[in-house]
This record gives structure tokens, sequence and C-alpha cells, in this order.
């Protein structure tokens, strides 16, 4: 068989080119990076329970009719995707404080918003993901005004579906990013939604406990990332039957730490 044509390699993804003209394979690797890559780590299984977690998210919010990229999942670490021109812009959705939120305007991490926010980062590794506004995504055509009100209205609508979906499981969605992607049909054009949707991405709180229940644990050093994950593919019903007991609970993780 001959090898596959590497299209990009992420931080946490690799792309390869699809079995038919429009199409990639996106492999969910297990890599971990932070801080712009300036911490780096593995969490093994990751890759496996994001691929998982991302498939069902997508086909839900298909079901809605929020159009996106995904096809279908081919194995463990792969989906099959179409391809977009992926739009430079990182949205990032907010219903609780926290993060680089609470930092930049001192509202404490926990705090709910008057209102659902959304902001937006350029997507540029090398100058660190900085925030934008509308203004310049406009000035410098990164998208044009109508793919931006889709954009914000999709992210909305995703936001509300998601805080449905979790918070029927006891999670609270703190926050999340969304990437989106243009599709060309001759000289038309749409925006549909890309990337993952996963506890990379996401805040995730259990809604008792507070507990982190996404990538923060890797940020933060507090470690039971894998448990973390497997805990929300478990309460989404994700984790095959039988397995459910052999998810470590937060609470053990945490006597274990000492913590
Ligand atoms: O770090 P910050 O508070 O701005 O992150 C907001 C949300 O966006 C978090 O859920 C985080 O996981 C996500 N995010 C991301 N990729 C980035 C930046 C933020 O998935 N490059």
């Amino acid at each position: 068989m001959s090898r596959r044509r590497q299209i990009y390699e992420g931080k946490a993804k690799i792309l390869y080119e699809g079995p038919e003209p429009g199409t990639l394979i996106q492999y969910f690797k297990d890599d971990a990076t932070a801080f712009n890559a300036q911490k780096k780590g593995t969490i093994n299984g990751k890759g496996v329970l994001n691929n998982r977690i991302s498939e069902h998210i997508f086909t839900l919010l298909g079901q809605i009719g929020v159009p996106h990229h995904f096809i279908r999942r081919l194995n463990m670490r792969e989906q099959l995707i179409r391809q977009v021109e992926i739009i430079p812009v990182e949205v990032v959705v907010r219903n609780v404080a926290a993060g680089t939120l609470s930092k930049r305007l001192g509202i404490e991490e926990g705090e709910q918003l008057p209102r659902t926010i959304i902001e937006y980062f350029y997507k540029d590794d090398a100058l660190g993901d900085p925030m934008i506004t509308d203004e310049h995504i406009a000035a410098f055509g990164w998208a044009s005004q109508d793919e931006m009100h889709d954009i914000a209205d999709m992210a909305i609508r995703v936001n509300d579906f998601m805080c449905g979906l979790f918070a029927a499981v006891g999670i609270r969605l703190v926050d999340f990013k969304l990437e989106f992607g243009r599709i060309w049909d001759n000289d038309y054009s749409r925006v549909i939604l890309a990337d993952e949707i996963s506890p990379d991405g996401c805040r995730l709180w259990d809604m008792k406990s507070n507990e982190k229940l996404d990538k923060d644990r890797f940020r933060r050093d507090l470690g039971g990332e894998m448990e973390a994950y497997q805990e929300v593919a478990r309460r989404l019903g994700l984790m095959p039957e039988g397995e459910g007991h052999a998810v470590l609970d937060m609470d053990a993780h945490r006597k274990k730490r000492g913590r």
C-alpha cells in the first residue's frame, strides 16, 4: 500500500489526503501542548477519546442543522472530513469567566457572565494567537462580513446546544473554541464548522464539585487528564458497557495525589 500524503501536522492532529477529492483524513494524536506550545506532553489515549467525543458532538450538531466538515469516523484515531479553506480566526464562546478572560479583565474564575461572550483570536502561532475584533477581520480580509455573521450565528447555536448536552450529564460548559472553514461550489462559498470539539478545546466543570474535566488539568499540572477525558466520554455514553466502573473517579484520583 502506498504511503498517504500528509497535508499538515498541527499540535494535536495530522491531516492526510483523503480517498476522494475534497476529503481529508484527520488523525488525532496523544500530544498535548499549552501556552502556545511552551508546555508539551503526552496524554495517553487522548487522541482516541477526542476522536470519539468530537464525532459524537459533530453528529448531533449536524442533526440540528449546523453544517460541518465531519463525514464519518474511520477507526480509533481517524475521521474522514471535508476539505475546507480554514478561516484564520479562532472563535471562543464563553459562558463563565475563566482562563485569559479572567486574567485580562480581573474577573474571578467561575463567575457566571451576564451574557454569552464571543471573542476572536487571530490563528497565528508565531504571534501567540492575539485577540482581534471584527474590525481587524474585515480590514485584513480574513473573512467577509457575511461570513462573520454566519459564524457568530453558528457559534451561538453550538453553544446553546452544547450547554444543554453537557448540563444533562452534570457538566457546566464554561467556554470553548471553534474553528470554521470555507467550502467552494464553483464561484460560491459557504462557511462550515471545522476542526474538533473535545475536552482539548473546551472548559468542562463538574456541576457539583467544580472539578475540571478538560485540558486545564494538563495546563495547570493537576494530573488525572486521562481520567477526566474518560469521564466526559463516559457521561456522554461513549464508553463501552462494562468499562464504566474501570473509569477512575476524580475523587479517588485526588485522594491518591493527597489533595
Ligand atoms: O485560554 P482561554 O481562556 O482564552 O481559552 C478559552 C477557551 O478556548 C478554552 O476552552 C480553551 O480550551 C480554548 N482554546 C483552544 N485553543 C486555543 C485557545 C483557547 O482550544 N488556542
